[in-house]
């Protein structure tokens, strides 16, 4: 029996070889030197599963401790068994143990494999997510999305088609063949029936996953199947689902027989896909917000823009505003003409580049033009030239702004053989100055340096300020000119050269000028200059329409608001009269804002503003608005640099059946503004019972006048005229007293307005004429007059002469002893019949004083068409005479003056002071009345 070799090298060889194996085929290698080794020539196996048994021939051992293997020796023959089995179950635990390690190796490394995949796999997600939020362009993002499946699959091929079931068309955002010549334009969108029966067609109509050769798909699909480009090798197509239906894929193709695609992969691929799909979707909602952003900050801005414009707009507005208000100012503050121009260029430089300026002017013949105004950078001076070829000329004769740059002026010397005239600047503008449509003069502006140029804009302001300082200039002019008139008039008269024809010519010439300016004063009398509102007069007017209307259907309803504005004469006193002026403008465009269409603000005068609330419901209605206008004033006014506050009480009359006249609305808001005022300021007072019973008063002292007449209450007192210089008494002026029964002697100021105004001033008249005839004997002695005074309404009565003449024939009075007094009032009232009246008084021997001369309307026009025998100055020039500053000389003067040239003789009135007596004497005023010579008195006290 031969030996077992005891652990020789050979064995030893061999059991390191086995112990060194790292696969199952160089194990049972291993395994099987080793049972040669053991015992040579004995066969040796290895069997699936421990199925066979042990018997003589053969030995099956079990590998490892998991006997799905074992091994299976044939016995040598000649061994011993038990030997032989102990040392080959040596060798077979060996190999078992050995197997064992080497399989869970292996698991390990798989599961090693799977973990890396999963991770890949974890890390496109993630990238896929990642690219979805980037702010890369969309191409970008897709072509980084195909690198991510390329990573985890073939996808040398790859597209993404996207569907909307709605309108069922599909674009291909992302598509990359290398074999397809003729693919798909990315995009752009097609309809889905243009590619019907196409695998890609099957993915998107039925939502399931498609894989395989074309025969394969074929299979898979229940309708016939067409080619569309290449035919590929093999294909892989998944849906993107939403809500369970198709609304895109996903596709892998493949050109290479070597590059298939398995189940994993279109698992694999369906499972990147739904997350495309959300990585699409959330990119789609990110750009849609972030479109709607950009289109909400456009919205903005284009908003922001708009505001700005308007913002500057009104800026531009308020700016012009100012200046045109300026400029009407100018006309009456700027002491002379110089001042005047000088101001005006100062407002036009508020409003454009204004360095160099001038103002020119067509002389009357209309041959030269004057520069009365300029200043220049270069020509310092503007002197008189005829009209010639210049851009001021061209202005001139085409009456319409000029704006000229370099390139214009060459034009207009080739065209029109325009030259400028002095240093040629790189930018004109010139306007026309354009008064009663005739084109007196040019204003222009011009400008030496690139840096400033003038604009269409420019033009068209300067254009529009040039209507107003022309229509200033006028004024100014016509102001001036009156007050050259004057000056030539008193300078003429002084020399005593001319015949006293001669100065009748002048004058007449003067008063043709004056009636002119009235004429355009009359124009102007509908608006306040100031605020540019309407004025009484036209208020008035629209007030008796409204009335008129009311009365014919009492349900048009209206309301008259009379306002004023508290505490502005403090405001106006302690912050000057301009500002006072732009509070007052500014408060008329306020009031003007809380009102409707037609109703009207106007400017009654000083702080009074009065509106006429049309188709109003009731009185509440009209309280809101007026509500609402002293919520407007309470607010404060920026003035320049200052905020000032101020408020307002506002009257409120409301139409009602007896009013008979605009006027009497108008006064019962004014007394129901004092009412609102004596409340407390601030508030709104409706015209009410209390104040009608108030009104009522005024109705007693309308009874006490009726009764008056019959009780003959009323006395003539009498004032003494006299000669200024040495103070001999010349006559008397009869005046009005009434012994009232209870208030006592009352003078003609508390109610003689009444009387008028209620109509019995003419009886209160006739009744003092008749006493003081009955006196009138007593008092002329030599041969002094008695002067009456007239109120205006007597001459409506066609019987006044005739009824006069008849009471002085009744007293045997001599009508050359009595002169009539009349106001300027009463003589503009109807001038043709007073005029008359007045002549056939003057031929029966009653002479005509005008009454208190300079206070009215002071037109020169009228004085030599009345025969009036003398004119009496008003109390307030003589009063003026004290004080030398303001001092009212010059006025008295030219008065004096005038009267001389007519032929009239001059009565001051209320003389009080020998100073003022001084005055007037050294000026040759003859005659005069007043305290320092006597006061009113009974006729029993002058005899
Ligand atoms: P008038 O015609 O200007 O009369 C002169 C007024 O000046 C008078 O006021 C007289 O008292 C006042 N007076 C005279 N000298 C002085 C003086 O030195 N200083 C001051 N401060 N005042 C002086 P009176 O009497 O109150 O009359 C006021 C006006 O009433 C008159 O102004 C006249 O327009 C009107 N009037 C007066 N009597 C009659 C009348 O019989 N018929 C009519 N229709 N009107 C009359
Ligand atoms: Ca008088
Ligand atoms: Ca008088």
């Amino acid at each position: 029996m031969p030996a077992i070799p005891s652990l020789d090298t050979d064995f030893e060889h061999a059991l390191v070889e086995l112990l060194e194996s790292s696969h199952r085929a160089q194990l049972i290698a291993a395994g099987r030197r080793l049972v040669h080794v053991l015992a040579p020539g004995s066969r040796l196996g290895l069997t699936e599963g421990a199925a066979e048994e042990n018997n003589d021939r053969h030995l099956v051992l079990p590998l490892g401790e998991m006997p799905r293997h074992a091994l299976k020796v044939e016995l040598p023959a000649g061994f011993n068994r038990a030997e032989f089995e102990r040392r080959i179950a040596l060798v077979a635990r060996l190999l078992g143990a050995k197997d064992d390690q080497l399989r869970s190796l292996r698991h390990l490394r798989e599961s090693v494999h799977r973990l890396e995949r999963a991770e890949r796999l974890q890390r496109a997600l993630y990238t896929i997510a990642d690219q979805a939020s980037s702010d890369r362009d969309m191409p970008d993002v897709l072509a980084a999305m195909h690198r991510i499946i390329g990573s985890l699959m073939y996808a040398e091929n790859f597209y993404i088609v996207l569907y909307d079931p709605q309108s069922e068309t599909l674009r291909f955002p992302y598509f990359v063949d290398v074999a397809d010549p003729d693919p798909p334009p990315i995009d752009r969108d097609f309809p889905l029936s243009e590619i019907v029966y196409s695998p890609t067609w099957y993915l998107l109509h039925n939502g399931v996953p498609l894989m395989g050769g074309f025969d394969a798909i074929r299979k898979q699909v229940d309708g016939p199947l067409t080619r569309t480009g290449p035919s590929a090798v093999d294909w892989l197509g998944v849906p993107l689902l939403h809500e369970g239906r198709a609304v895109g894929a996903i596709v892998v193709q493949s050109y290479r027989e070597d590059a298939r695609y398995t189940a994993q992969d279109r698992t694999l691929l369906s499972y990147v896909a739904q997350h495309v799909r959300t990585a699409l979707e959330r990119r789609r909602a990110h750009e849609e917000l972030g479109r709607r952003v950009a289109e909400r900050t456009e919205e903005l801005t284009e908003a922001n823009r708009v505001l700005q414009r308007q913002v500057l707009e009104r800026q531009r507005g308020e700016r012009l505003q100012a200046a045109l208000f300026r400029i009407a100012e100018l006309a009456s503050t700027t002491d002379s003409l110089d001042a005047f121009y000088a101001a005006v260029h100062q407002v036009v430089g508020g409003l454009l580049y204004a360095r160099n300026f001038f103002i020119a002017l067509l002389d009357d013949d209309g041959q030269s033009l004057r520069f009365p105004y300029s200043a220049d950078e270069f020509d310092t001076t503007r002197s008189t030239r005829s009209r010639g070829k210049g851009l001021t000329e061209y202005v001139l004769d085409h009456g319409t702004a000029l704006l000229a740059d370099s390139d214009e002026m060459e034009r207009l010397q080739a065209t029109h053989r325009v030259v400028q005239s002095g240093t040629s600047s790189i930018c004109w503008l010139g306007v026309p100055l354009i008064c009663n449509e005739r084109t007196v003069g040019v204003l222009a502006v011009q400008s030496y340096s690139a840096e400033h140029r003038y604009s269409k804009a420019d033009q068209e302001l300067l254009t529009f300020v040039s209507y107003h300082i022309a229509n200033a200039l006028e004024r100014k002019r016509s102001a001036e000119s009156l007050k050259q008139a004057y000056g030539e008039l008193e300078q003429r008269v002084d020399e005593r050269t001319r015949s006293l024809a001669e100065v009748n010519r002048d004058l007449r010439q003067q008063i043709i000028k004056r009636e002119r300016i009235e004429q355009r004063l009359k124009y102007e009398t509908l608006h306040d200059s100031l605020t540019g509102l309407p004025n009484r007069s036209l208020l008035l007017r629209r007030l008796g329409n409204a009335l008129e209307r009311y009365r014919q259907d009492p349900t048009q309803i209206f309301a008259v608001l009379f306002l004023d504005l508290d505490r502005f004469k403090v405001i106006n006193d302690s912050v000057g009269h301009l500002v006072g002026d732009d509070l007052l403008f500014q408060a008329g465009g306020r009031i003007r804002a809380c009102l409707k269409a037609p109703d009207v603000v106007a400017r009654l005068g000083g702080d009074e503003f009065a509106v006429l609330l049309e188709h109003i419901s009731d009185g509440p209605a009209a309280c809101r608005v007026a509500a609402r206008v002293i919520t407007e004033l309470n607010r404060p006014f920026r003035l320049g640099v200052k905020e000032l506050f101020t408020s307002t009480s506002i009257g409120i009359a409301l139409a009602a059946p007896h009013y008979r006249r605009a006027e009497e609305l108008l006064r019962d808001a004014d007394t129901a503004m004092y009412r609102a005022k004596a409340e407390g300021r601030q508030r709104y007072a409706l015209f009410d019972e209390r104040l009608r019973h108030q009104a009522m008063t005024l109705l007693e002292l309308e009874n006490d006048l009726r009764r008056a007449l019959t009780r003959n209450e009323f006395e003539p007192w009498f004032q003494p005229i006299v000669r200024i210089d040495d103070g001999t008494r010349v006559g008397y002026e009869s005046l009005l007293r009434w012994r009232h029964p209870e208030r006592g002697l009352l003078g003609p100021d508390e109610f003689l307005a009444v009387a008028e105004e209620n109509g019995s001033a003419e009886h209160i008249d006739w009744q003092m004429f008749a006493l003081v005839l009955e006196q009138a004997p007593r008092l002329l002695k030599d041969d002094n007059f008695i002067s009456i005074n007239l109120s205006g309404r007597h001459f409506r009565s066609h019987r006044l002469e005739r009824r006069l003449l008849d009471l002085l024939a009744q007293h045997s009075v001599d009508p050359k002893s009595i002169r009539i007094e009349v106001t300027e009032r009463a003589l503009l009232d109807n001038p043709a019949h007073v005029k008359r009246t007045l002549e056939r008084l003057r031929a029966r021997g009653i002479a005509a004083s005008l009454d208190d001369f300079g206070t009215g309307y002071s037109s020169l026009s009228y004085l030599h068409q009345y025969p009036l025998q003398s004119l009496k100055i008003d109390r307030s020039f003589v009063a003026a005479l004290d004080d030398e500053n303001t001092g009212s000389t010059p006025v008295v003067r030219a008065i004096q003056l005038l009267a001389d040239s007519l032929g009239m003789q001059v009565i001051a009135e209320g003389i009080e002071t020998e100073r003022q007596r001084d005055a007037l004497a050294a000026m040759h005023c003859p005659l005069g009345q007043g305290f320092l010579f006597g006061r009113p008195a009974p006729a029993s006290d002058w005899l």
